[in-house]
């Protein structure tokens, strides 16, 4: 019960934290004139070191959290097994889901058309489609590092993850030699969650600062002109949030998805104010574990999903590709359509989610349907904000998928979720 009230007041000034951060952005934006005080001293001085501070603080934790986590999870799961069908249901369901959050943006923005009426030029440039960066045998082939030291010192996700599976399926089976280095791994585990929990403790402050330096930075004739496209990615973002995952929750695990949005709302809070899945990925897998979700397998699911599972930043850049080919008036044909689903949903994997990464995979997808990837430019100015909305919902589809595979394996306490 003490546990329970300390945890509510946490979260409580995390949001008052954020409350707090907007308005004094906004304050500061409109009211305050630009001056070497406000923009040099405050807002690059101090709001950005501390809250730069706060992030570097969680990152800090990525990598060993990530690495003893997994390794810890896995010699306790044991058996190959149930770890092979959670990472098939994992991945089926991040692809899937990926693949649908386009579908639902691509549906949303043919239907708001932003961009109508731009008439953007590229001058004499070809439309031509150019060769796309994203090779699937590349991709595939960097899951296993070669040097899994280089992979830890570079915080490759995926390749940690997988060196981080076979140290611990193979401590478990050489269980009567490795005793030593078996309880150094718990413990390095425990150690990590405990630092996790210190820094959260200044995440109130840390939002704060994060979240006044993007409001006074934030032109609001910027935000104007580009209404159209803003609302479709936020309408697609919030019709993932509600329609997909919602019903998936209810139809899978049998919960209130309304209880699941309340007990997260902390975790999403820090993924808008960050606008980074990888630096939120501690927060998010303690949370689970508060809602019933045995670590063995969060400690797995969440750090893939927030290296291979992106459906806001899909979101984003299927409106993007109308958006674009809008403003310059290029008609896009159904099969450019299926294209832009595929390299999306290819494109997400393997980039770790760390602010603004959506702004750059989005010009392998605009190549490879031939659309200029100079209309970047045009949505760079208000992407940031953007960029917090679908970090939240990169996460909660992490978050989501994660339930829904640990209840089939027996892994979710219902009665602690709903307690
Ligand atoms: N910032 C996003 C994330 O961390 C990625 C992106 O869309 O830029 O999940």
């Amino acid at each position: 019960m003490d546990k329970k009230k300390k945890r509510n007041s946490q979260s409580k000034k995390i949001f008052i934290g954020l409350i707090l951060g907007i308005v004094v952005g906004i304050l500061l934006h409109t009211l305050v004139p630009d001056s070497h005080f406000k923009n040099d001293i405050l807002i690059d001085g101090i709001f950005y070191t501390i809250g730069q501070l706060f992030i570097r603080l969680m990152q800090m934790l990525v990598v060993p959290l990530v690495f003893f986590s997994i390794a810890d999870g896995c010699r306790n799961i044991g058996d190959t097994e149930t770890l092979g069908k959670v990472g098939v249901r994992i991945v089926a369901y991040y692809l899937l889901t990926t693949a649908l959050a386009i579908v639902v943006a691509l549906s949303l923005a043919s239907l708001i058309r932003p961009g109508k009426g731009m008439n953007m030029s590229i001058g004499d440039q070809s439309f031509e489609a150019v060769d796309t960066d994203i090779s699937l045998v590349d991709t595939i082939l960097d899951f296993v590092p070669t040097n899994p030291i280089e992979a830890l010192a570079t915080g490759n996700m995926i390749q940690i993850i997988i060196f981080a599976v076979l140290v611990g399926l193979l401590i478990a089976s050489m269980e009567d030699r490795l005793i030593t280095l078996g309880n150094i791994v718990t413990e390095m585990n425990d150690l990590m969650m405990g630092m996790t929990m210190w820094v959260m403790k200044l995440a109130p402050v840390g939002v704060f600062f994060l979240i006044a330096r993007t409001f006074s930075n934030l032109g609001f004739d910027a935000i104007l002109s580009m209404l159209s496209y803003m609302g479709s990615v936020l309408g697609s973002l919030v019709a993932q949030l509600i329609l997909v995952y919602m019903l998936l929750l209810s139809l899978f695990v049998r919960v209130n998805p309304f209880k699941f949005i309340k007990k997260y709302a902390p975790v999403m809070t820090f993924g808008f104010s960050t606008a980074s899945s990888s630096a939120t990925v501690p927060l998010n897998i303690n949370t689970l574990e508060e809602m019933g979700v045995d670590r063995k397998i969060s400690s797995f699911t969440i750090p893939l999903g927030a290296t291979v599972n992106m459906d806001g930043t899909a979101i984003m850049q299927g409106v993007a590709v109308i958006f674009i080919s809008n403003a310059y008036g290029i008609t896009l044909s159904p099969t450019d359509f299926l294209t832009v689903i595929l390299t999306a949903t290819i494109a997400s994997v393997g980039t770790a989610g760390i602010p603004s990464v959506g702004l750059v995979t989005l010009s392998m997808v605009l190549e490879s349907v031939g659309l200029p990837v100079e209309g970047i430019a045009i949505i760079m100015g208000i992407d940031r904000i953007l960029d917090m909305a679908r970090t939240t919902v990169n996460l909660s589809g992490d978050a989501v998928g994660t339930i829904i595979v640990a209840n089939t394996v027996s892994a979710f306490d219902k009665n602690k979720f709903n307690s």
